[in-house]
């Protein structure tokens, strides 16, 4: 395993002295026992759900209110301590993993419903509450909240707007960007910032939408306004099979084509078919080359109708067997595959990497025939899982990252694909951010002038550059290295930066 830097959580003379005086001076700011700073309390924390990457923080804080968030932050900014905030910890990217000499500022204790507004089909919350009981909170009222990662009994909504976290109904209902109405949030000096408003419009830029996707790097979120939304009445799903990927990605973009926009557009690829009906049982067919999971909701009629369009692109595609689920029972066991996808190929290999790229969803099929020549290029095995819809693919690496030859492996794989991605006029992130793990990819995607723009923004929030320090934008130092600055006009730009 990996460390992200080069502390190995044996404190150094001068991190020890630094956690000496960082500890003694938070106590004014939470009571000692929201503090962890033994190495056997603070492991659970030393990663997230990337777990290649690995860092002991100095301490991990676990405050209760906005308060004493902001005295921590106070404290750490004084002291020049960078700040690493945590929700749920499930990041796919290494986003919640701490950096050399960190504090880990855990959010999971302010996990209050403040309000549901049924009135205003709002609810307001504290970043620590877990994705899934504001619905779970707004059922009585006939609301729900739309974004549903899959990880969503474990995930926080703060982690939800850090990451602008998609799911599987966001085709219709939108990502979090489009449910979020206002946001609280603190600054590494401690200041309370506001974002977006109650009314349905607010004045000024939008302010709202650059700090959803943020990644934890500029403001500390304490408090959200989510839209809720009427709870569909009833939902059918359609499982279509094929015998070939590029057929089931053209029958995607045919779906959509035709002016349906499903609740729920997913795809699957034979081997990820295999690892989740060995782990659930989902009722797949295991001789397809790859399936569609395609979800109409809304009244009967609605419904009715739907189904029946997309089962006629369906036929019009080449399907080789389509279902309609028969009752709500069916239909949870069929989504239970999609969803336990990522842990079904857990169940593989030692480890995997979740890649998350986008590509226009006419490129779905021809990606698809790219990664499975990658396969044996790079000697792993992958298993894709796709939002479909939204052309957001999923490839799974597996792989044993106790071998490091193979790690590299895996990581230049996984490079591969997201370039790949931006070839095809795609992206190397489409809802997991950029964290650790992507920064190597920012160097392909976006020109030198770009970052600078991206990190001109950071230094806008977070001049001293402690929140979530070092994660999402690579240096121009670090693009150099990786040995792919854009040459524009035949001119390296940055002469001056030495190259590796
Ligand atoms: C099995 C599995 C399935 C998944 N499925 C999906 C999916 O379908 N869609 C999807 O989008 N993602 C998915 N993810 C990824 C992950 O669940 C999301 O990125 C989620 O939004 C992270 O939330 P979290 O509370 O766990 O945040 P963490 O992992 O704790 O943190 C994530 C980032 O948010 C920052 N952060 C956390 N809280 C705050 C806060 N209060 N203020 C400021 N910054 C903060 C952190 O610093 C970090 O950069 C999946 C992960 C797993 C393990």
């Amino acid at each position: 395993m990996l460390e992200s830097g080069k502390h190995d959580g044996t404190p150094t003379t001068a991190s020890g002295q630094l956690k000496e005086r960082l500890i003694e001076a938070l106590r004014a700011a939470v009571p000692a026992c929201q503090l962890l700073t033994s190495d056997e309390s603070l492991a659970p924390y030393e990663t997230d759900a990337l777990p290649v990457y690995r860092q002991l923080p100095l301490v991990v804080a676990l405050p209760v209110d906005a308060s004493q968030v902001q005295g921590v932050l106070r404290v750490c900014r004084r002291l020049g301590v960078p700040v690493v905030p945590r929700g749920g910890g499930t990041s796919l990217s290494g986003g919640a993993t701490p950096m050399p000499n960190s504090l880990v500022l855990s959010l999971a204790r302010l996990n209050q419903i403040i309000n549901i507004d049924p009135l205003a089909r709002t609810a307001t919350v504290q970043p620590g509450v877990r994705n899934i009981r504001i619905s779970e909170a707004a059922a009585p009222f006939d609301l729900c909240y739309a974004p549903d990662p899959s990880s969503q009994i474990a995930c926080t909504i703060g982690g939800n707007v850090a990451e602008n976290a998609g799911g599987l109904h966001c085709l219709k209902y939108g990502l979090t960007v489009h449910n979020i109405q206002r946001v609280r949030a603190l600054s590494m000096d401690g200041e309370m910032l506001e974002f977006g408003s109650l009314a349905p419009d607010m004045p000024g830029l939008d302010l709202l939408a650059l700090l959803i996707g943020s990644e934890g790097m500029f403001a500390v979120v304490t408090e959200i306004t989510v839209r809720l939304i009427p709870k569909p009445a009833m939902a059918r799903l359609v499982l279509a099979s094929f015998d070939d990927v590029e057929t089931a990605g053209d029958a995607v973009a045919a779906i959509i084509g035709e002016g349906i926009i499903p609740a729920g557009l997913e795809m699957m690829d034979k081997a990820a078919i295999a690892a989740v009906e060995s782990f659930v049982h989902a009722g797949y067919d295991l001789e397809a080359a790859a399936i569609l999971l395609c979800e109409a909701d809304g009244n009967r009629e609605e419904v009715a109708e739907e189904v029946a369009r997309i089962c006629t692109v369906l036929q019009q595609h080449d399907v080789r067997d389509v279902r309609v689920s028969a009752n709500e029972a069916e239909r949870l066991k069929w989504w239970s595959g999609r969803k336990n996808a990522l842990p079904a190929a857990g169940r593989l290999a030692p480890d995997y990497f979740c890649m998350d790229g986008s590509i226009p969803r006419r490129a779905i099929g021809k990606l698809l025939k790219r990664i499975q020549g990658m396969e044996d290029v790079y000697g792993l095995q992958c298993l894709n899982v796709f939002h479909a819809g939204d052309g957001n693919l999923h490839p799974l690496i597996l792989f044993d990252g106790n071998d490091p030859e193979q790690f590299h492996r895996a990581e230049d794989f996984g490079a591969d694909i997201l370039e790949r991605c931006v070839e095809l006029g795609g992206t190397i992130t489409g809802e997991h951010g950029v964290g650790i793990e992507k920064l190597d990819s920012m160097c392909v995607q976006f020109t030198p002038a770009e970052r600078d723009t991206f990190l001109a923004i950071k230094r806008a929030f977070d001049p001293a550059g402690l929140l979530n320090a070092d994660k999402g934008i690579p240096t121009h130092a670090r693009c150099a290295e990786y040995g792919h600055m854009h040459v524009s006009g035949g001119r390296l730009p940055f002469p001056g930066i030495e190259r590796f």
